[in-house]
């Protein structure tokens, strides 16, 4: 059977253009070891994107096969209204002791853009039910993404995926200015006093009272090309919102898990938010859940008689579904029991100082940035004025198509190179998948 041509037959894959395919078809994989997959040739490939940022210990981890084996001939899913089961008690026990303080109530779903639609809609009727019914927009950082169904996108700033659907989105308060490799205000990341913060306190003056919630992704933009910023603007922004009376919804759905060197971005401020919203690394890239969690005092506003009609009428069929919660309980048990996060925290020394090393010499490399595991490369045309890379040229994508030919998966962001491997992965690993696609980024750079 020629699987290729039968999945273009069918398949219409995310975010492709399916055109594209004529001249890369899709990899037809069979199996998952740690971070290698082997496609029905036999041939490997590094999976240095944690298929989509979600794998965290590796493909087919013994361990999370064993706990979804064993939860499946036992309760493969219910009804979670008016039911429970263990599962989802027991993930909420553990994860309550990791959260940041203060946050303790979970509502599932079953991806991340339900769950950021969820946390919006929460905040909305929070306000609505606290007799703030003013309070019907959300503000959101320029750059952003939260995911791609209608509400995600509205918050989202992302051209590439919004543009399009502007007519149909909600109108949303941008904030401008954090950009830390262009920074506006001509300072550095490492020891600025988030001077941009302006921006976020004149919307707030402008429009506060009229806000429920701003959504940030703290400390890592990542789809906006892996965009870093001080943990300092989440301190400010707590205190902000505090004042106005707007809820800090943390997108965490990307930087959880470990893959910013502590269990969640937020860690750093060391600042609670107000709704914190969990995919990818939750079930350690296996099932598809999400979790909205929130504050005692959130929830609150919710709890009353029936007939005052202010219970949170949102759900997904597939909330708190049990085989997806056994996998979850199984990563955090992974995560303490081996240490995970913090020896990903040494082995992410050495993966930064092996990228800078190798990267920095080539001349069309702006900038190298990192947290935890994950390191980007942003490739420019020239490196003092930092021109941006001609996006007609797609180099990004020429260099992603050859790094496949030798069996490392990159998927860049544009211009922007990076790796966000499991957190498992080993030095050997990094020392080959850093030299390929450094091969790879100069046979494209230097053919031109
Ligand atoms: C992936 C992602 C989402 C959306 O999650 P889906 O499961 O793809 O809907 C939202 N926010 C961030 C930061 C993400 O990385």
């Amino acid at each position: 059977m020629d699987w290729q041509n039968e999945d273009l037959k069918y398949i219409w894959h995310p975010c492709s253009q399916m055109k594209d395919y004529e001249t890369l078809p899709p990899i037809v994989v069979e199996k998952g070891s740690g971070i290698n997959l082997y496609d029905i040739n036999g041939k490997c490939y590094k999976d240095v994107i944690s298929s989509w940022w979600c794998n965290l210990l590796g493909h087919c981890h013994p361990r999370i096969n064993a706990a979804i084996k064993k939860q499946v001939d036992t309760l493969e899913h219910v009804i979670f209204a008016n039911f429970t089961h263990k599962t989802a008690i027991t993930l909420c026990q553990k994860l309550i002791k990791v959260l940041p303080k203060g946050l303790c109530k979970f509502n599932f779903a079953d991806n991340g853009s339900s769950a950021i639609e969820m946390g919006l809609k929460m905040s909305f009727q929070y306000h609505y039910q606290t007799d703030n019914p003013q309070k019907k927009r959300f503000m959101a950082l320029n750059d952003a993404y939260h995911g791609e169904t209608l509400a995600a996108l509205s918050v989202g700033g992302v051209d590439l995926y919004s543009e399009l659907y502007k007519p149909l989105l909600l109108d949303v308060v941008r904030i401008n200015g954090l950009d830390c490799y262009r920074c506006p205000y001509n300072k550095c990341r490492d020891n600025c006093s988030c001077e941009c913060f302006e921006q976020a306190e004149n919307a707030f003056e402008k429009y506060g009272n009229e806000t429920a919630a701003i959504i940030v992704e703290p400390l890592l933009q990542g789809s906006a090309g892996m965009k870093i910023y001080p943990p300092l603007y989440l301190k400010k922004l707590r205190q902000l919102c505090d004042k106005y009376n707007v809820h800090l919804i943390a997108d965490e759905i990307a930087t959880g898990y470990g893959r910013t060197g502590k269990f969640f971005a937020f860690d750093y401020a060391n600042v609670t938010p107000d709704i914190m919203c969990l995919s990818k690394g939750l079930t350690g890239g296996y099932m598809p859940m999400a979790i909205a969690v929130t504050t005692q005092k959130i929830y609150d506003a919710f709890y009353d008689d029936y007939l005052k009609g202010k219970a949170f009428m949102h759900s997904h069929t597939y909330s708190g579904n049990p085989l997806a919660c056994s996998a979850a309980i199984e990563v955090l048990n992974i995560l303490e029991d081996e240490y995970i996060i913090e020896k990903a925290q040494d082995k992410a020394k050495y993966f930064n100082k092996i990228i800078k090393e190798k990267f920095l010499q080539l001349d069309n490399v702006g900038e190298v940035r990192s947290i935890g595991l994950i390191n980007a490369i942003e490739l420019v045309k020239n490196r003092e004025t930092k021109e941006p890379m001609d996006s007609a040229k797609r180099t990004g994508y020429q260099i992603y198509k050859k790094a496949l030919q030798k069996g490392v998966i990159l998927r860049p962001l544009g211009d922007v190179i990076y790796f966000n491997p499991p957190l498992i992965i080993e030095k050997e690993d990094m020392d080959f998948v850093t030299d390929i696609a450094l091969e790879c980024m100069k046979e494209v750079l230097f053919e031109k």
